[in-house]
């Protein structure tokens, strides 16, 4: 099998400098995989859950006492700056240690005279785990924790310009868990589809573009597989008249330009009331004109390049369809980067109209725009038009009065003077087009499983 591997180079997005290699998997040769998948799965399904438990807590310990050189290698092929990284690292560590405090006993339903009814979880067998080049490591923690503490194998695919942490995480696994348990395979979209469309394979958890998730869908129909889709956002934050301008640009700004902007859970439109345009528009420039924009792997960097090519030209294209319409880019980042990597300036945008792209689209990149309203109604309804429902947040002094606004939107996750993080014991998901069932949280763990009711006559 190894003869017919093909090698392929991995960059580092700021330097184009190339950082590993790694082995691209033909979609043909997945069975092997698979077949080694299913040859442990069995018996680690039947193992006790306390030892499962305790690998997945054996495994945080070891992703803690890695997290150095983990997080080099994200940064060096992701290009987020190297503390982030380590945050990143952080929160894939937590993840193991969090699914290794669940348990997956049987829930008693009923128990009467007449009956006992139990509902019990069963592992479903392989699971696809295929993630996205932003968060490589935590989505991978996520998706791994809950499919192998309820019993599954699990077979990873991570996007193919962020291969070399995940192998790294997969080392660790290999050192905990049952080989071929969980089997990391670098390949591009057409594993991917392999992997979804294989009829051995019995659930599919994917985050990723809406794009991707709908043809993935489609591919699942045949078997019906059991689907956990995280996809895509375009998260209004409604900054209300009587907000805070200082801590509420404080509080956008920090997540929307994190990891150059490429978060799903972020807000990628901010919506202020006329009146306050000039002042939120005046602290952004502010925020902005603090961040050093460069290397990741430098000290001192606070925006890396964004991920991969086709993402910056992306940009560059929303950027242009943004002037064309009028929109007036405030850029004050100092930029250090004097590098052939895929750096794009990150910059508040004001100006446009709803109808524009880079209002409608989801930018995943560090261009936000701001947005004016004539009353909270008209607010509610801007966050509203759009197809996604990922998250969403609203911005003010009056905690309960932002609290009844929030409702009107429909998102998967609601804020209240906060964007985001997801929280590893908090269910999360999207509403509308960006996504399918939950990840994280009690109900994540059972999206691994299949359950069954035991009804027994007494
Ligand atoms: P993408 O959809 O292009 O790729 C994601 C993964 O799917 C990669 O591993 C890719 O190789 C694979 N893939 C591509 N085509 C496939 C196919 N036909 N069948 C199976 N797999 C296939 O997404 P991306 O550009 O890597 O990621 C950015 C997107 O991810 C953004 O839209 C972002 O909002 C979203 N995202 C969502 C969440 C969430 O939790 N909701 C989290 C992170 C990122």
């Amino acid at each position: 099998m190894a003869n017919s591997l093909i090698r392929t180079p991995v960059s580092n997005p700021a330097t184009l400098e190339v950082v590993g290699h790694v082995d691209v998997l033909p979609a043909d040769q997945l069975g092997d995989a698979l077949v080694r998948a299913q040859g442990v799965q069995h018996s680690w399904a039947d193992t006790d859950e306390s030892s499962r438990r305790q690998c997945l807590a054996d495994v945080s310990e070891l992703i803690e006492a890695e997290t150095e050189s983990l997080a080099r290698t994200l940064t060096l092929e992701q290009g987020k700056p190297l503390a982030q990284a380590q945050l990143e690292v952080g929160i894939a560590a937590r993840a193991f240690a969090y699914f290794a405090t669940l348990s997956l006993e049987p829930e008693i339903l009923r128990s009467d005279e007449r009956q006992t009814v139990t509902r019990h979880f069963h592992p479903l067998g392989v699971a696809g785990l295929i993630t996205a080049w932003n968060f490589p490591l935590s989505l991978m923690a996520w998706k791994v924790a809950p499919a192998v503490l309820a019993g599954n194998a699990a077979l990873v695919k991570p996007a193919p310009s962020t291969p070399l942490a995940s192998l790294a995480l997969g080392h660790i696994l290999d050192k905990v868990l049952p080989a071929g348990l969980v089997q990391v395979l670098t390949g591009d979209n057409d594993l991917g589809q392999a992997i979804v469309e294989h009829p051995g394979i019995e659930k599919i958890s994917f985050t990723g573009s809406t794009a991707t998730g709908r043809r993935i869908m489609g591919a699942a129909a045949p078997r019906l597989k059991r689907l956990t889709l995280e996809l895509g956002g375009n998260d209004a934050a409604i900054v209300l008249p009587d907000a805070d301008v200082e801590s509420t640009v404080l509080g956008i700004a920090a997540v929307a330009f994190r990891n150059a902007g490429q978060v799903c859970i972020a807000p990628k439109r901010v919506l202020v009331p006329a009146e306050l345009e000039a002042s939120i528009t005046e602290a952004f420039r502010d925020y902005l004109s603090e961040q050093i924009v460069g290397d990741g792997s430098v000290e001192g960097t606070t925006i890396g390049p964004v991920n991969n090519a086709a993402q910056q030209q992306f940009l560059v294209d929303l950027e242009l369809a943004a002037r064309a319409d009028g929109g007036k880019f405030h850029r004050t980042a100092l930029n250090r980067a004097d590098l052939p990597g895929y750096f794009v300036q990150p910059a508040v945008v004001t100006g446009l109209s709803p109808t524009s792209r880079l209002v409608r689209e989801e930018q995943f990149g560090p261009l936000l725009p701001i947005l004016t309203y004539g009353s909270v109604e008209q607010a509610v309804a801007m966050a509203n038009d759009t197809d996604f429902g990922l998250g969403g947040s609203v911005w003010s002094t009056d905690k309960e009065r932002a609290a009844t606004v929030a409702d009107r939107v429909r998102s998967g996750t609601r804020w209240i003077n906060q964007h985001g993080p997801a929280e590893l014991d908090i269910p999360f998901g999207g509403a509308a087009q960006s996504g399918l069932g939950i990840e994280l949280g009690r109900e994540g763990l059972h999206a691994y499983t299949e359950a069954r009711i035991k009804n027994i006559r007494n």
